[in-house]
C-alpha cells in the first residue's frame, strides 16, 4: 500500500472554526485508518495576522479532540527561501510575469470593455523589469480545461479561459497563499488534500501551479461540505457559535464533539449515531462522504453530549466535571483568595465564567445606570475597543479608558464599572481585567452587546 500523507493547514486567525475541527478529523480518521502521517502546518504567511498565542490556540483545540499529529507544526512563516526558489523556478521558465496594474485600473478596463471584474492579461507581454517590488501573476494556459476527480464531489472542470492571471507573490516579496500552500503541499509529499469546499475554486490553480513546478502527479482532492445553520446559511461568527473552544468552554465533552463532527456530512448508515472513535477509525470513509451542505445542529450536538455524559459513571463524571470547573476558574484563584472571606463566596465571584448568560444583580444594574448617563455609549465603545486591543490585562485595560475618553467619562473607575457590569452581572468582584482575559475576546463583547442591547429597550420603553 502507498503511503498516505495528509496535512491540516490552518491560518492563524484567532480562534479554531468548528468547520476547521471537522477538517482536522476527517484528515486525522483518514490518516489513522491507513497508517499514514497526519501534518500540521501553520499557513502564517500573512504576517499581520500572525501571532503566536493564535497557533497556540490551534494546537490546543486540536489536542483537545485527541487529534494528534506526526509531523510539525511546520511554520509557513519561517519557510521564505523554499517559496522564493519556487518564484524564481518559475521566472526563469517564463510561467510568471511582474504587473503594475493597481486594481482601479483593471476595473476601468474592464468596465470600459464591458467585461465582466477580473484580471485581464494586461501586462502579459509586458515584460516588466525589475520583477523585484513588482507583483507577479501566473501565466495561466488562455486554452484548454483543468480538471480532477474529488472524492466528495466527483469529477470538476474548469475552462482555463476561466481562470485569470492570479497572483502568486506580492510586490512587496510576500508570497501569496496559493504559492506557499502548493510548494508545501509537493515539498511535504502529500497525497490527498482533505479540505473545506470554500476551496474548490483554488483547486484548478492549485493544479496548474504544480504542474508549472514539476512537482509530479497532484495530490487526490476531497472538499467537504460547507456547514450551515438551520437556517441554511453558511456558519458565520457573527450569527453562530462557531468557536470549538466555546464548547470547550461551556463543557462539551471532547469525545461527543468528535462523534458529532464525525456526522457532519458522513454517516454510518442506518441511524445510528454514537461511535466511538476507535469505530469512527475503523468506519469513516471519506469517498462516502456526501457534497451537500452539512446543518451544524447546536440541538443534536447537546443530545449526543447528553448521552455520552450519562454513560459516564458518577465519580467519572464528578471528576471531569471538577477538572473543568477547576480549568476554569484556577488563573483567578490568587485574585478571589484576596477577597472571599468562605468557600463559597468564591462560587458567587466565579460563577460569571460558567454561566453561559450572566446573572445580573437587578439593584446593580439600577444603580449601575442611575450613576452612569453615558452607559450605552461607553459599552458600544468599549465593545469596538475590545475587539481589536490586545487581549492580556493590560490591553484590556488601556481600550477601557480609552472608551471612557471617548464619551467623556473622567476615570477608569468610572468607565470600568458598566463593563463590570455587563459582564458579570454585579458591582464588585475579582479585578476585572484578568477576569476578561480569562472570559475571552468573544464571550466578552457578546456580554457587552447584550447589556447596550437591554439599556437601549429600557430607554426606549422611558415615556
Ligand atoms: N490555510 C488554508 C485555510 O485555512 C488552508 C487551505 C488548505 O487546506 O489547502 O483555509
Amino acid at each position: 500500500m502507498s503511503v498516505t500523507r495528509v496535512r491540516m493547514a490552518p491560518s492563524p486567525t484567532g480562534y479554531f472554526h468548528v468547520g476547521s475541527a471537522r477538517t482536522a478529523l476527517f484528515n486525522w480518521l483518514f490518516a489513522r485508518q491507513r497508517s499514514g502521517t497526519f501534518v500540521l502546518r501553520i499557513e502564517d504567511t500573512d504576517a499581520e495576522r500572525n501571532r503566536a498565542e493564535h497557533t497556540e490556540g490551534i494546537e490546543r483545540a486540536m489536542l483537545w479532540l485527541g487529534l494528534d499529529w506526526d509531523e510539525g507544526p511546520y511554520f509557513q512563516s519561517e519557510r521564505g527561501p523554499l517559496y522564493e526558489a519556487a518564484i524564481k523556478q518559475l521566472l526563469d521558465r517564463d510561467l510568471v510575469y511582474a504587473c503594475d496594474c493597481t486594481s482601479e485600473q483593471v476595473a476601468q478596463r474592464n468596465k470600459a470593455a464591458g467585461r465582466p471584474p477580473g484580471y485581464d492579461g494586461y501586462c502579459r507581454d509586458r515584460h516588466l523589469e525589475p520583477v523585484i517590488g513588482r507583483l507577479l501573476r501566473f501565466r495561466t494556459p488562455g486554452t484548454g480545461s483543468t480538471s480532477w476527480t474529488d472524492m466528495v464531489r466527483g469529477d470538476v472542470v474548469y475552462e482555463n479561459a476561466s481562470i485569470e492571471d492570479f497572483s502568486v507573490r506580492k510586490s512587496n516579496g510576500q508570497p501569496l497563499f496559493i504559492l506557499a500552500n502548493v510548494v508545501d503541499d509537493g515539498d511535504m509529499a502529500i497525497t490527498h488534500v482533505v479540505r473545506g469546499e470554500d476551496h474548490v475554486p483554488n483547486t484548478p490553480k492549485h493544479i496548474l501551479l504544480w504542474e508549472a513546478l514539476g512537482l509530479g502527479a497532484p495530490p487526490v482532492f476531497a472538499h467537504l461540505p460547507l456547514l450551515v445553520n438551520e437556517s441554511r446559511q453558511k456558519l458565520s461568527k457573527r450569527r453562530d457559535k462557531v468557536a470549538l473552544e466555546d464548547y470547550r468552554d461551556e463543557g462539551y465533552l471532547p469525545e461527543a464533539m468528535v462523534n458529532y463532527l464525525a456526522l457532519l456530512g458522513w454517516s454510518p448508515g442506518g441511524d445510528r449515531e454514537v461511535l466511538s472513535r476507535q469505530e469512527l477509525i475503523d468506519e469513516f470513509r471519506l469517498e462516502d462522504v456526501k457534497s451537500s451542505p452539512a446543518f451544524f445542529d447546536q440541538q443534536k450536538l447537546s443530545s449526543v453530549n447528553a448521552t455520552y455524559m450519562r454513560s459516564l459513571s458518577p465519580a467519572v463524571l464528578a471528576e471531569r466535571a471538577g477538572q473543568w470547573l477547576e480549568a476554569r476558574w484556577t488563573p483567578l484563584a490568587p485574585l478571589v483568595q484576596e477577597r472571599a472571606r468562605t468557600l463559597a463566596e468564591i462560587y458567587g465571584m466565579v460563577d460569571f465564567l460558567y454561566l453561559p448568560e450572566v446573572r445580573t444583580d437587578q439593584a446593580d444594574w439600577a444603580k449601575v445606570r442611575r450613576q452612569q448617563p453615558a452607559f450605552v455609549g461607553l459599552l458600544e465603545a468599549a465593545e469596538a475597543g475590545f475587539a481589536l486591543c490586545e487581549w492580556d490585562a493590560e490591553g484590556i485595560r488601556d481600550a477601557t479608558v480609552e472608551a471612557g475618553n471617548k464619551v467623556g467619562v473622567g476615570t477608569l473607575g468610572k468607565a470600568q464599572a458598566p463593563v463590570r457590569l455587563a459582564v458579570t452581572g454585579r458591582t464588585v468582584g475579582p479585578p476585572l481585567f484578568e477576569s476578561l482575559v480569562l472570559l475571552g475576546r468573544r464571550r466578552t463583547i457578546a456580554r457587552l452587546a447584550a447589556a447596550r442591547a437591554r439599556a437601549v429597550r429600557e430607554d426606549q420603553a422611558q415615556p
